[in-house]
């Protein structure tokens, strides 16, 4: 099954995605983790994108189609893949449905997680992770149990992402709905968008995105 979680910045589609890869042996196939791996790694794609992510604007459509062709083509991806950021724009979403098509992998929903703008900015701006595992913590809502210790792996090192401030969230909000809520619309015609209740909690939200899944 392929799937393809849309909503805006801190929607929890990336909290979503490593659920289904735990419980259903899916693929996360997330274009910002890829950037931000180039970002780090010093690549020449991490050049060109580090300043557009950090102001919260988007990447060239050509270098995230890019990335995920390429990605396609590895093996793992035959046991299903999410798609956490990508498309986020309509250019995107027609290359998918052709890079799809190409491979003979098939769409079977899209699922909306909708949420309400400011508890999306509070949630954006309180989140880091470990920098050893990936487990994600908020400031407010869900701080290690231990301070400074991360509850899964025991790691001290955390990490907090440079665009994930209020000015560059309220950029990213704006993008999201100039250039990606148009494909709401765009997979509602296509008779593949599901909705869920994006603001609910984790629990809630990996029940309904399981329903929409049956
Ligand atoms: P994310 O981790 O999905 O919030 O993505 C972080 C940043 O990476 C975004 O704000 C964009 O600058 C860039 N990015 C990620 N995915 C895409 C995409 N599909 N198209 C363009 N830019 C992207």
């Amino acid at each position: 099954m392929n799937i393809i979680l849309l909503g805006p910045p801190g929607a929890g589609k990336g909290t979503q995605a490593r659920i289904l890869v735990d419980h259903k042996g899916m693929v996360q196939l997330s274009t910002g983790d890829m950037l931000r791996e180039a970002v780090a790694a010093g690549t020449e794609i991490g050049k060109q994108a580090k300043a557009v992510m950090d102001a919260g604007d988007l990447v060239t459509d050509e270098i995230v189609i890019g990335i995920i062709s390429d990605r396609l083509d590895q093996p793992d991806v035959s046991g299903g893949a999410i798609f956490d950021g990508f498309p986020r724009t309509l250019a995107q979403a027609d290359a998918l449905s052709e890079l799809l098509a190409h491979k003979g992998m098939a769409l079977d929903a899209v699922v909306e997680m909708r949420c309400d703008d400011e508890a999306l900015i509070e949630r954006v701006v309180g989140r880091f992770t470990c920098a050893v595992c990936g487990e994600g913590y908020h400031s407010t809502f869900k701080t290690p149990q231990k301070e400074g210790v991360c509850d899964k792996c025991g790691s001290h090192d955390f990490k907090h992402r440079p665009d994930d401030n209020e000015d560059a969230m309220r950029n990213r909000l704006l993008v999201y709905y100039k250039e990606t809520s148009p494909l709401i619309g765009y997979y509602h015609a296509k008779g593949a968008l599901k909705a869920v209740d994006g603001t609910a909690d984790i629990d809630v939200v990996t029940a309904q995105i399981a329903a929409c899944l049956t």
